[in-house]
């Protein structure tokens, strides 16, 4: 029987912190382990062209450690996935992580042994291995979501999801190629595409609102104030509600003029970056302050797009601007001006099938050498279902969560003793920058397991009436929020079929958040069952 005080699922930002943290501070006989055979998560898997980070890459990474910070160089404002995954291997090799992770090896079940007290995992490589605590670190964007299409088995072409990118490099060169879906990864990745295949049909079923990234490389200048900022920089993450480094001012929309206005909009729009909502205090929060921000985009793209009825397709929206996760773009809107870039509006001319050489929709019958799902995720409760969790009392994951998602503050699961979320349902997670949100996490679980290391206590276990409690406050905040005025969105489980429809995420913001956790440990978990 192998057994560990703590093992962690999964090795990406999360992972590798929180390994750190219950192997080199709390002395635990921990061990990681890792479906992929490489560290980085998210950037391990998300190797399609045009792969890049919305957050600004100083702000995007641990600040946990000054010396970390301080000795690596961003180079650009936006980093690419190949530099992000550079860095994460940086960190790993500082803190000497590698040689306590089991890679190639995806946890298939975990159940937890009443008796014993322990957590047992297997592993699709037939290992069984024992725990007191299980830590998810899963992810919340890493479950890759392929729509169930008819006939996709039978398709004689290769197809892809941005997620689950292959290592090889995909030749798309002189390639007829499809691309299903439009959100993040979908905007990033078609420009790039554009450039190399004969042929790029997009398909679309909901159009995105983008603002333009404006990438460039940092300055020098710049690259040594955010080393010397360091302290203010971490501080001020934690400000901020989104954990970046912009804040939401406290002017309104409608303390300007119509001219007034536009031009704040535009001098953001030149700037770039997801700064751009936060022109004003009330375009996340009021809908018709919402409607200028949103009109203004609809504009620009009506512009930057040549043809008509193209443009038109592309902007029409049926929900309001950051009420689904905002994207960045570099040339997004200028690709359908090419001359080898088609879109398909799905509203109009749904897929029907797939066909053994192509697509088959209301209208056409394509034929196509590759198809690219660019469909997203099953966010945040995918990655956790798909464990097979079994707690307390023979509970069932998926039976507890058929009608939503229940966890006390995103982190713990009633029924389920010792176990441990980074970043799931019900924390502030994918509505922020998620490092910042997974740093909060690992050290407050970290402070969690010290607590109960310290006293000699067998278990945790949050209860199903905080969780009845956590739940009622996230709808409470979504209800009055414009996230709810999205007619369907992954944020509420929208894409997935039969999934429940409920708003995930917390989105209060970080710093209410970081508050309530804080009270908890502060009252040494009263609200929770110890043993
Ligand atoms: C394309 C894309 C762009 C993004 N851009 C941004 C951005 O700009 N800003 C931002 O803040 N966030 C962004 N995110 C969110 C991103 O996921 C987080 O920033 C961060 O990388 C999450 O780290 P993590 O370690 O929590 O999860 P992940 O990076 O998802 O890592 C989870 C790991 O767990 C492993 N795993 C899961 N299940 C199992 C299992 N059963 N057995 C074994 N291993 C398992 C996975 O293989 C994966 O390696 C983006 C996400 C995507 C997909």
């Amino acid at each position: 029987m192998t057994n560990f005080d703590s093992i962690i699922i999964g090795a990406g930002i999360s992972g590798l912190y929180q390994l750190h943290k219950c192997r080199d501070e709390l002395n635990l006989k921990t061990l990681a382990i890792e479906e992929g055979t490489d560290i980085g998560g998210t950037w391990y898997w998300n190797r399609y062209p045009g792969a890049r980070c919305d957050s600004e890459s100083h702000t995007y990474g641990y600040t946990f450690s000054k010396k970390i910070y301080k000795n690596w160089t961003w180079k650009e404002k936006f980093p690419n996935q190949a530099t992000i995954l550079k860095y994460l291997k940086y960190v790993e090799k500082k803190l000497n992580l590698r040689k306590d992770i089991l890679f190639n090896n995806k946890i298939i079940s975990a159940k937890y042994l009443e008796r014993k007290n322990l957590w047992q995992v297997k592993t699709n490589k037939n290992k069984v291995l024992f725990c007191k605590y299980l830590i998810c670190a899963v992810g919340s964007l890493s479950a890759a979501n392929i729509p169930k299409l008819r006939g996709l088995n039978k398709y004689e072409g290769k197809y892809y999801h941005t997620g689950r990118w292959p290592k090889k490099s995909v030749n798309l060169k002189d390639q007829v190629v499809a691309q299903i879906g439009t959100g993040s990864s979908g905007i990033q990745v078609a420009p790039e595409i554009a450039k190399v295949v004969k042929k790029l049909v997009i398909f679309q079923r909901t159009p995105n609102y983008s603002i333009p990234a404006r990438n460039k490389k940092l300055t020098k200048e710049f690259i040594i104030n955010f080393k010397k900022d360091y302290e203010k920089i971490k501080k001020l993450l934690k400000k901020t509600p989104g954990g970046h480094t912009f804040s939401f001012p406290n002017r309104s929309v409608f303390d300007f003029n119509n001219m007034e206005r536009n031009k704040i909009y535009e001098k953001a729009w030149i700037k770039g970056s997801l700064a751009f909502r936060a022109c004003f205090g009330d375009i996340t929060k009021n809908i018709k302050a919402n409607k200028t921000a949103s009109n203004f985009i609809e504009k620009k793209i009506l512009k930057i797009v040549k043809d008509k009825k193209v443009a038109k397709i592309l902007t029409n929206f049926d929900h309001p601007f950051t009420s689904k996760r905002p994207t960045l773009n570099t040339n997004y809107y200028e690709t359908f001006n090419k001359k080898n870039v088609q879109l398909v509006d799905l509203k109009s001319n749904p897929i029907i099938k797939i066909t053994k050489k192509g697509i088959k929709t209301k209208k056409n019958n394509f034929i196509f050498d590759k198809i690219i799902f660019a469909t997203g995720y099953d966010a945040l409760t995918g990655p956790l279902l798909s464990l097979k969790l079994v707690g307390k009392n023979q509970t069932k994951l998926k039976d507890l969560w058929s009608k939503k998602p229940k966890t006390y503050l995103g982190i713990m699961i009633p029924k389920f003793p010792n176990l441990f979320i980074v970043q799931g349902p019900g924390s502030p997670s994918v509505l922020t920058n998620v490092p910042v949100q997974i740093e909060q996490h690992v050290e407050w679980i970290t402070n969690c397991l010290r607590f109960l290391e310290s006293k000699k206590k067998k278990s945790i276990e949050t209860s199903l009436s905080s969780a009845k409690k956590w739940s009622s406050e996230i709808k409470k905040l979504a209800d009055a929020s414009l996230f709810m005025k999205a007619k369907s969105s992954w944020y509420k489980g929208d894409n997935i079929p039969g999934k429940p429809k409920v708003f995930i995420p917390y989105p209060g913001g970080l710093p209410r958040y970081r508050n309530i956790c804080n009270k908890v440990e502060i009252n040494q978990y009263k609200e929770f069952l110890i043993k």
